[in-house]
């Protein structure tokens, strides 16, 4: 008797939690929204049971070390650190992170690697002044990755790219299970997007990408960098799309860089920039030959 009732309340007590179980996602995914200093990235963190990958550490040592927080709050392992793409607002903190988790792999697709052996010099003289003590003072690279998938508690992360986006060597990260996608610059959310680097046939590729991506039909949309306040789902790739449509179109209407700046703010009024108008100055200036294209 004493058996049974004993069965009887272990089947009550394990009946509701087996539910609970069923219906939890197997992956979930924090974001941290980083300052104004670190021109608003996204830092993504997936999440396992047990074990997590983070997705693009910032810019400044101080979001570094909000990131680092977010990831021991999680009460995760971090077992990797995933930078999308060779533009310094995503990987620059990273000594922060490596330290934080030194059993953490730091990792890119191997063009990314590349780009960012190649650049991180002049990145250096270029950044660094301007971030001061807030800024690393040994900034270095991940390693290339050997294959186009990470895997994370045994769930399949997914890197896509190299493609055209705000960098002509962009990365994605694409978990399938719970439909995310984690486009680094691909995508943006009402942050003016830096064409500082593009002609219009890198426009037009940047949209094809989009195109790529939506295609895809995510639930959750992590921008790269977004308006504070914003949702991550796919309003991101709504917004870069219409941008992207737009922009040709009022850079032939324009006849100088002051002017184009007046046309995108009065088609874009809500999107906000950072670095005193850092993005939206020097894209237009580009795209009306008043300087000449990037190279980073
Ligand atoms: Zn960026």
């Amino acid at each position: 008797m004493i058996r049974w009732l004993l069965a009887l309340a272990l089947a009550f007590t394990a009946a509701p939690a087996l539910a609970e179980h069923h219906e939890e996602p197997p992956l979930t995914v924090e974001v941290l929204r980083t300052s104004a200093g670190s021109l608003h990235v996204n830092s993504a963190l997936i999440m396992g049971e047990r074990d997590a990958v983070l997705v693009d550490p910032p810019f400044t040592l101080a979001d570094a070390h909000r990131v680092a927080a977010m990831v021991l709050d999680s009460g995760r392992n971090l077992t990797h650190i995933f930078v999308t793409h060779d533009h310094p607002d995503h990987f620059f903190a990273m000594q922060v992170l490596e330290d934080a988790f030194p059993d953490a792999e730091i990792v890119a697709h191997p063009t990314v690697v590349e780009d960012i052996w190649r650049s991180l010099p002049f990145k250096v003289v270029r950044w660094s002044p301007m971030l001061g003590d807030n800024g690393p003072a040994h900034p270095s690279a991940p390693h290339a990755l050997t294959s186009d998938t990470i895997m994370l508690e045994g769930h399949e992360l997914q890197v896509l790219g190299p493609m055209q986006g705000d960098h002509v060597h962009s990365t994605a990260l694409w978990v399938p299970e719970i439909r995310a996608l984690l486009p680094g610059d691909l995508v943006f959310n009402e942050v003016h997007l830096w064409l500082g680097e593009h002609d219009l046939d890198r426009v037009a590729d940047w949209a094809e990408s989009i195109e790529t991506l939506s295609a895809l039909d995510p639930d959750i949309v992590v921008a790269g960098h977004a308006r504070p306040g914003l949702p991550d789902d796919a309003s991101g790739l709504a917004f870069t799309a219409a941008y992207l449509e737009a922009w040709p179109m009022l850079v032939n209407s324009a006849l100088d860089s002051d002017e184009l700046q007046e046309l995108v703010r009065a088609a874009f009024p809500t999107t906000i920039d950072v670095l005193d108008d850092f993005i939206l100055v020097n894209s237009t200036e580009v795209a009306l030959g008043e300087q000449p294209i990037w190279t980073e």
